[in-house]
């Protein structure tokens, strides 16, 4: 709403003083007029609403419309920066976005379009040279040769488990069926997560480009983006960047004038976290309730109606491009040798700087609180993370020099997830945290097992006396052999991990455990 104001502001003002203005980028303007482009989230939710001017790259921060008038005739129309609307730290002035170290300390490839292009343009994602990794794979390379750069890139996916891309592709590339189908899991249902919210919204055609690389590889003539109906703005701008790819001759028949044949419908959820799981989320499409099967056999051989199916989320197919355009060896080149590539993160909760962010595998989490995240809030001291939302686990102190990526979290109990940080200071409760997650939990719940059905209910009845001051001893071994079962015994991922977060804070935080049930508090 505030950069919408912004906008109206900034038309009234040029309309007024009779400016010459081009709204519309794709056409060739006339003369020597300035643009105002609406573009996609930045990513830095605390400052906003931002306002960049380009050519000169200036960021100005918090802007309120009473400030329009001042930048136009300073930046815009002059040719200097208006200093007081710039990024201040301490006694550092910053006028670039390149130099602010929320920004500096970040490697974006997903969110590297992100607040620079208009998402409703498929000229500016061109302009980015955006369909330029399809163009080379379809007259330069075989599908086998772009398999093999995903290969060698070991992409891993970015929803949770980190299974290997291309192992997948080629799974799916091996099977004889007729009908094969590319998913999109845009479901993204971790509450604090928006990383791939962000870039349907702001940047679509990046993940189209990535589905349509995947279905060259494996044969595919159908695709479909699944995305949550609480995620308007997302399914608006997916459906102009498909309409706008078909009429380039970039989805449909014969793509490019090549062989290819493919395209992408959109499948609206109605928002449960169980159709964030593969075979929930295939039924869901399917107009079937969603709610998961027992597996195998797996959706690379028996998903979408029945068919071969890949199935990876926005984040990962989005990251396929810049492999093929840049090389498998390039990306490998980025992060640690087992989990290469960047993640995108949704920071949260009690630090300075929230947003989106996006840094190399095996950053770490000290370099994303202090340096990215600017500390702390109102100088309390750092408590914990909970890290891969309500399947993750949460990290201490002791893990604030632990490089993030797959492997190392699991060492630890945690797991990225799709990418959800939740920052938590020394006021922070955290038995009331592990109560939080387990209720969300067991309310998503969809009922088929009983493990979880039933023994998420039992471990929140048991959260919730701990927390309101009537805990028992014995309560938290109660709680660990119940997690033990749900997660031994449950159907799907999401019973599954349910208990991560409890056996986490059980693990690092046991003393607020026994204060809440030996004090009564
Ligand atoms: Fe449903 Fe939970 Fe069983 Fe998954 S584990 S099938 S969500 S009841």
């Amino acid at each position: 709403n505030g950069s919408l104001k912004l906008y109206d502001t900034f038309m009234k003002l040029i309309q007024e003083k009779g400016i010459n203005c081009v709204v519309d980028l794709e056409h060739e303007p006339e003369g020597d007029p300035i643009g105002v482009k609406k573009s996609g989230c930045h990513g830095f939710c605390e400052m906003g609403p931002l306002v960049r001017i380009e050519p000169k790259g200036y960021l100005y921060v918090k802007v309120k419309p009473e400030d329009c008038e001042e930048i136009l005739e300073t930046s815009v129309v002059g040719d200097t920066c208006v200093e007081r609307l710039t990024y201040h730290k301490g006694d550092e002035t910053h006028k670039h976005q390149e130099s602010i170290p929320f920004y500096k300390m970040q490697k974006r490839v997903v969110l590297e379009h992100c607040g620079q292009i208009d998402a409703t343009s498929i000229g500016e994602y061109i302009a980015k040279d955006g369909y330029t990794a399809l163009e080379k794979a379809l007259f330069e390379m075989t599908p086998e040769e772009v398999l093999r750069e995903v290969e060698i890139s070991n992409l891993r996916g970015r929803g949770g488990g980190g299974f290997p891309t291309a192992r997948k592709w080629s799974q799916v590339k091996r099977q004889k069926a007729k009908e094969k189908y590319i998913v999109c899991n845009g479901d993204e249902g971790d509450p604090g997560a928006f990383m791939d919210r962000s870039v349907m919204e702001s940047d679509p055609h990046k993940m189209l480009e990535g589905m349509i690389l995947a279905a060259y590889v494996c044969g595919a003539k159908q695709g479909y983006i699944y995305v949550r109906a609480e995620y308007p703005l997302a399914v608006k701008r997916l459906g102009i960047a498909i309409e706008q790819a078909r009429e380039l001759g970039i989805l449909g028949d014969h793509i490019l004038g090549t062989d290819l044949c493919f395209d992408i419908k959109i499948s609206r959820g109605a928002g449960a976290f169980v159709c964030g799981e593969g075979s929930a989320l295939t039924a869901s499409i399917e107009g079937k309730r969603g709610m998961p099967r027992v597996k195998p056999p797996r959706t690379v051989e028996h998903g979408l109606y029945d068919s071969p199916t890949v199935l990876n989320n926005v984040e990962t197919y989005a990251n396929v491009p810049a492999i093929v355009l840049n090389g498998g060896q390039w990306f490998r080149s980025i992060g640690p040798e087992n989990s290469p590539g960047t993640k995108a993160f949704a920071l949260t909760g009690n630090i300075v700087n929230t947003g989106l962010i996006e840094v190399a595998m095996g950053t770490t989490l000290r370099e994303i609180i202090y340096d990215i995240g600017g500390g702390m809030r109102d100088g309390a001291e750092f408590k914990a993370v909970q890290i891969g939302g309500p399947s993750g686990g949460c990290l201490t102190k002791e893990h604030l020099d632990l490089p993030l990526d797959f492997d190392n979290l699991k060492k630890v109990g945690a797991m990225i997830g799709s990418g959800g940080l939740v920052v938590m200071d020394e006021h922070t409760c955290m038995v009331e945290v592990a109560r939080f997650f387990m209720s969300f939990t067991q309310n998503e719940s969809c009922g088929k097992c009983v493990p979880c059905r039933e023994g998420t209910k039992r471990m929140l009845e048991i959260l919730e006396r701990i927390v309101a001051g009537n805990g028992q001893p014995g309560d938290v071994e109660l709680l660990e052999e119940l997690a033990e079962t749900i997660s031994a015994t449950a159907l799907c991922g999401l019973g599954k991990s349910a208990a991560l977060p409890v056996l986490s804070t059980i693990k690092y935080f046991r003393d607020e455990y026994d204060a809440h049930i030996n004090d009564k508090v």
